[in-house]
Parts: structure tokens; sequence; C-alpha cells
């Protein structure tokens, strides 16, 4: 078996006819310039593309099918040039009675699969041309549906403040889906601001894998986080397999920001425009003002349910290893970025193989110097909250 790069969460900015599909998503990020960047530069080798349940995405796999440019694979996804997968996946809003919205994905075999899940979402969402529609019911309605479509659904970013089932809709997953519903459900994505060492502090999550995706909405921050699989061969089949840890497939690690690093780590308060780094969690009403309208950190939110105080990891757990990429590595701008990717060949390469030596040569020092730091895990970090992102910085002297 072999090792792949696996980023599960990419979203399509507009369909090649220009037609926006996520609006707060870039415009070039269409479904075959998402491929191409994952070939070309970003070193991704399966990808999950979130919105193929849009009728305007669904058309463009058609043509890049028809065109000979991509093709089924007999495993389920769309091969891309003998290296890239790209699997079919859709994000998905949902809403708890009396509580909070929450966002899921879900997982897609083939193009009809994605055809028949976009058909039976069409009756229930107000706006299927749009990324990540809001469908009027909750969570557990949307899994059975799309179970009954043989799709894989499972929680997104499951600890954001705004929209996910633990940052805002129930304190244990059990209050979300009856327990046959549970017993088929095996992964989680962690999202940025939350890792292995966080979630494991709640016992329920013990059986899950854990997944790290990017959810990115625009080219440059494809494979920000991503899962390292151990795979036969890269197609749906196998990394379903993966995911219930079956027949020696399995996540062998997780790669991800430094949680400080998202944008929901610590708990903001819009009325101060202050996010409380060192207060310790949980900070659940704003220290300096008293206010409970707060953006409740992940951080916080995790502290406020958890069972234990410290992680405990089931055997199965892999590492979760931090990875800053490189549009976080202080003085690294997109010139050096195309430097360094067209000399090592893609952005895993520069971020976790190449020598410091030869990135001297790429860049000079100081610049190597950082990105081997942020490769150690020795820069200073300020952590992210409200929607803003933390930041690494350079070490003094
Ligand atoms: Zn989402
Ligand atoms: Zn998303």
């Amino acid at each position: 078996m072999t090792e792949f790069y696996v980023d599960l969460h990419v979203h399509i900015g507009a369909d090649s006819q220009g037609r926006p599909v996520k609006v707060s998503g870039s415009r070039k990020l269409t479904f075959e310039n998402i491929a191409k960047e994952c070939f070309s530069r970003k070193g991704v080798d399966i990808v999950g593309i979130v919105d193929a349940a849009a009728p305007g995405v669904i058309s463009d796999i058609e043509q890049l099918i028809d065109s000979g440019e991509m093709t089924e694979i007999p495993g389920g996804g769309i091969g891309y040039r003998d290296r890239v997968v790209i699997l079919l996946a859709s994000e998905v809003e949902t809403s708890e009675e009396n509580r909070g919205h929450s966002h899921h994905l879900i997982l897609l075999r083939t193009l009809d699969t994605a055809k028949a899940f976009s058909r039976s979402l069409r009756r229930c969402v107000s706006n299927i041309f749009f990324s990540t529609p809001v469908c009027a019911m909750p969570a557990r309605d949307l899994y059975r549906m799309a179970m009954d479509t043989g799709a894989i659904p499972f929680p997104a970013h499951a600890f954001s403040p705004h929209k996910s089932i633990y940052g805002n809709c129930v304190r244990r997953l059990d209050d979300a889906f009856p327990l046959e519903l549970l017993d088929s459900i095996f992964a989680l994505e962690l999202g940025l601001s939350a890792d292995t060492d966080l979630a494991d502090t709640i016992s329920e999550l013990s059986e899950y894998t854990f997944l790290s995706n990017s959810d990115a909405h625009s080219l440059p921050k494809i494979g920000r986080e991503y899962n390292v699989m151990l795979l036969e061969s890269p197609s749906f089949d196998e990394t379903i397999k993966a995911l219930r840890r079956k027949d020696g497939r399995r996540v062998v690690a997780n790669y991800g920001l430094d949680p400080k690093l998202g944008k929901y780590h610590r708990t903001y308060c819009p009325r101060c425009s202050r996010t409380f780094q060192h207060e310790s969690p949980p900070v659940l009403v704003c220290p300096e003002c008293n206010s409970a309208s707060v953006v409740r950190g992940v951080l916080d939110r995790i502290t406020d349910i958890q069972d234990y105080s410290a992680p405990k990891h089931p055997a199965h757990r892999p590492p979760y290893r931090y990875q800053i990429p490189l549009e976080f590595v202080p003085g690294i701008g997109p010139k050096s970025i195309d430097k360094l990717i067209s000399k090592f060949g893609s952005e895993m390469a520069v971020l976790h193989t190449a020598q410091e030596e030869e990135l001297r040569e790429a860049v000079g020092n100081k610049a190597a110097r950082l990105i081997i730091e942020a490769r150690e895990g020795t820069l200073p970090l300020v952590a992210g909250g409200g929607g803003h992102y933390g930041k690494a910085l350079i070490n003094d002297g």
C-alpha cells in the first residue's frame, strides 16, 4: 500500500461559465482549476470537492468527462491525468429544533450518486445552485436522506462557533442523532481551530476517524490541512475503507494548522473587539464588558463540554502534525511561494522535505530559516478568534 495526501473539503467559487457557486469564494476556483492546482502545485492526490451537488458544477463535470479531460474511475471518484482523484461531495447546512445551524459533508461515490443526491436535496433547500445550501431539516434527516442514496455523511468543522454540531447545536452527538444513525457515522472533521488533542478530551469521539481538511475558498488554501492515508490506490472506495479503518487502510497522520492559527480558536467579543488570548478557558462571557454575545472560541467550547481535562487518545489515533502553510510564514510573499514551488515541485515538498541548504539557494538565508522554524514548530503564535486568523511571528534575535 501507498501513502496519499488527501484533502476532502474544497469549495467551488464559480462554474466554467463564470456563474458564482460560492459567493465568498474565488472565481478561479472551478472544478478543472482545482484538479490542476492539486496536480501541478499542491501535490494533493485525492481532493474532495464539496459543491458537487450544484447543477452548474454537475454540468462542468459531465463536460470534462465527455471531452476526455477527466474519467470516472472504477473504485469511485473522477481521475485527472493519472495522478489526481477528485471525490465528489456536498456540504449542506441543517438546523436543529430550537438550536443552532450546523454544516455537514456528504461524500458521493459517482457522478450518478451526485445527481441523485442533488435531486433529493433540491426538494428541501432554498437554493441548490449555491454552495452549502441551507436545508430546512435537522441533521439526522439529512443523514438519512444521504444514506438512502448511498452517500457517506459526517459533521464538518465540528466545533466552529457559528455553523457546527458541537459549536452551537449540542453538547453530545446523541442529542442530535438516534443511536442507529450514530452507529453508521464514522468520521468527523476537526476544523482549523481544533486538533486531535482537543477532540480526544470528549469521550464519545474515541471511535471516530478524525479528518483535517482545508475548507479552501481559494486555490492557494487547498491543502493547508490534509490527511495522509494508507491506501491500495486512490479512489472513493479506498478512502471510505480508510475512514472505517478496514483491511489495513487508515489515516496515518493528520496535518493541520496549529489550532491557534485558526479563525475561531479563542473567544472574541465583538463589542470590545478583543480576542481573549491569555484568559484560561472556557471564556463564555466577555471578561471586559460581561456581554454574553461573544463568538465562542473552539478551545473555550471544547473546554466547556469535555469529559477529560487532558486528551485520552485511543490506540488507533494517528499523530496530528502541525504545519504552517507557506502563506502564513512571515515574510514569505506570493513571489517566493512561486519560486519555491517551481524548484521543489509542490508546496508539500517545500513544507516537509526540502533541505535548509536547498531552501537557502531558492529564497535566501532568512526566508529559509523561517520555513525550517515553521516546520519545527518554533515560531511564536498569536491565537485567532472571531473570524480573524491567528498569526505566526518572527523570533527575536
Ligand atoms: Zn462549513
Ligand atoms: Zn466549507
